[in-house]
């Protein structure tokens, strides 16, 4: 099975590679790894050839509108087709709005929206053909506001729409798409507020299964979403959260 991974290089994106590679779906895990970030997608790389999966790499840049046709291209130059793309990457920005550039804006809903669509559409044949799925990584921030967090809010709650539309509009060529929405999960784009373990504990007290969420808790959720135990799932966003949106739902 061949599965484009985006943010691979980090966090969430590379925990998804690791899982896949030790839980292939299929005979053997074909992983296409996908960031701009080349150094650490070489030191995923070697991990990924001790676990005995094959694997291939894209050095790209997702907010280029081009990005879909090179990721696309690289794929089909390792592997035969397509069977899951993983549209992960994604970037935080905390300014609030009242004085968000209009750049800051569009930055955000680029990598974190419009990146997914781009992919989504040079995938699209691909999909079809072998009957695969699209997964998105959204945020729980989709549903509820967080200060100061407003355009990345917005740019995922346009992200868990696309998918949706996407679901109904791909739906009937076979293809499923859906979200995974992470609460606080401890990776590189939020090591300032959790890498410190009484900032971690705090955090870990407003979670109703008390604690903050680990990489491996999303990748399992991917895989699910990506493979044959999801086969009538589309249109969902899972959230993968420790409960903290039922929380937030009830505690005002
Ligand atoms: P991370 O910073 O560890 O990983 C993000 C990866 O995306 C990095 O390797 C980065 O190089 C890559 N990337 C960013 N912009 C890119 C671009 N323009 N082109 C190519 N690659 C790019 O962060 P993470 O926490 O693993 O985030 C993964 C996804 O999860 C993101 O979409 C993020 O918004 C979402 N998310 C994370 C949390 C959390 O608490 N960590 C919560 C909700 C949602």
């Amino acid at each position: 099975m061949s599965v484009i991974v985006t943010g691979a290089a980090s966090g969430i994106g590379r925990a998804t590679a690791i899982e896949f590679a030790k839980h292939p779906l299929g005979d053997q895990a074909k992983l296409v790894l996908v960031d701009r970030d080349e150094a650490g997608l070489a030191t995923l790389t070697s991990e990924l050839d001790a676990l005995g999966a094959a694997s291939a790499t894209c050095v790209a840049d997702l907010m280029d509108p081009k990005a879909g046709d090179v990721v696309v291209s690289a794929t089909l130059a390792a592997f035969d087709g397509i069977d899951a793309l993983i549209s992960n990457a994604g970037a935080i920005h905390m300014v609030p709005l009242a004085e968000m550039t209009t750049g800051q804006f569009d930055m955000l809903m680029n990598i974190n929206a419009r990146a997914t669509l781009v992919l989504g559409q040079a995938a699209r044949p691909h999909l079809a053909k072998s009957g695969g799925a699209i997964i998105a990584t959204a945020s729980t921030a989709a549903e509820n506001p967080i200060v100061p967090l407003g355009a990345y809010s917005a740019s995922k709650a346009a992200l868990v729409m696309l998918m949706r539309q996407m679901a109904a509009e791909w739906g009937p060529e076979g293809i499923r798409c859906n979200c995974v929405s992470p609460g606080p999960t401890h990776t590189a784009m939020t090591a300032a507020s959790y890498d410190d373990p009484e900032a971690r504990a705090a955090r870990a007290a407003e979670i109703p299964l008390g604690r903050v969420g680990s990489p491996e808790d999303l990748a399992r959720a991917i895989r699910f979403l990506a493979g044959p135990d999801a086969s009538h799932i589309s249109g969902v966003n899972l959230l993968v959260d420790g409960g903290i949106s039922a929380n937030i739902a009830t505690s005002k």
